[in-house]
């Protein structure tokens, strides 16, 4: 099915959920090039998903796209606020996703580095919030009453649960604080993401390609949904985050950034021509991978790589 399988490693800016290098593997099929790269913390049956995302990349493409050019977010990783500040203003986003509640750090510190976006944007760009689950419904609505005042586009994934975020939302609404919810380890980790909707637990959904089994997965997940669909990346190289184009491309309507620029978060890339933005904007191409680039892992990495991918069901006897 393949004809060649290659580990990239990719050194980080700074560093991001708790990773200095990003690692994954690419594989080439009929269609180009795909990439299949779940985090090293994750196994079978999750990262079964991220597989059937890579074969579908390979083999069958993507479908036919509704636009061409994506709008995205600069995402701020939990740095200092001179650092948050300065990652806006070189990037070309109106729009920037800023973690907090980075394990190990303070609330202070998030307040700091929400107030540094919020200046470097001004006050017509839009700024969100990932708390990635870290907070509980009490904790959260404390804090998003707090950083409201920097007009939240939306929290994203404020506390862990599907019940707690349904909890929380009520407790906004009821007091009046104006903040969205959207949902993504909601959706993409809990096996029910049908459950968001019934619940009422969030305004928007963030669809990440890899971990729901391709871009036709997410299109017909977005379908069911209902909800505002946000595509993230998975932190992959463009290869990767070239199916994520494709699935906001794809999708009938697109009323936010996506969060898609995060190529400009490593120092290198596996293609002379990263998908990265342009005015706020990733265009929609193949990408083609660059053979003589530094990307190419060393002989460990990529024996550890093969040997994870041939543990899966069915990977042997495609192989
Ligand atoms: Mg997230």
């Amino acid at each position: 099915m393949f004809s060649a399988a290659f580990a990239y490693a990719l050194p980080l800016r700074d560093r991001f959920r708790g990773i200095t290098v990003r690692e994954g593997l690419l594989v080439r099929g009929a269609t180009g090039w795909a990439e299949w790269s779940p985090f090293a913390e994750y196994v079978r049956p999750e990262i079964d998903a991220w597989w059937r995302a890579t074969v579908e990349a390979a083999t069958l493409g993507f479908p036919a796209p509704v636009r061409e050019r994506v709008p995205v977010n600069v995402t701020v990783p939990a740095v200092g606020p001179e650092r948050a500040h300065q990652i806006v203003a070189d990037s070309s986003c109106r729009t920037a996703k800023v973690k907090v509640a980075e394990p190990g750090q303070s609330f202070g510190e998030d307040l700091a580095r929400v107030e540094a976006v919020r200046d470097a944007l001004g006050p017509g760009g839009r700024l969100r919030v990932d708390v990635n689950g870290h907070w509980e419904v009490d904790t959260a609505f404390r804090h998003l009453r707090d950083l409201s005042g920097f007009d939240l586009e939306y929290a994203e994934q404020p506390c862990a649960d599907v019940a707690e975020l349904a909890e929380l939302r009520r407790r906004l609404a009821r007091s009046g604080v104006n903040v969205l919810i959207a949902a993504d380890e909601s959706i993409r980790r809990a096996g029910d993401p049908e459950r968001v909707v019934a619940e009422e637990a969030a305004d928007i959904a963030v669809l990440k390609v890899q971990p729901l089994g391709g871009v036709r997965a997410c299109l017909d997940l977005a379908e069911r949904l209902g909800l505002p669909v946000v595509v993230s990346s998975a932190l992959e190289s463009s290869v990767g985050l070239a199916a994520g184009v494709a699935l906001a491309a794809a999708l009938p309507e697109l009323p936010y950034a996506c969060g898609l620029n995060t190529a400009t978060m490593f120092t290198g890339d596996v293609t002379a021509t990263p998908l990265v933005a342009q005015a706020g904007e990733i265009a929609v191409r193949a990408v083609e991978v660059d053979m003589t680039g530094e990307w190419q892992a060393g002989p460990a990495v990529t024996t550890r790589w093969l040997e994870r991918l041939g543990a899966l069901p069915g990977v042997r006897e495609e192989g």
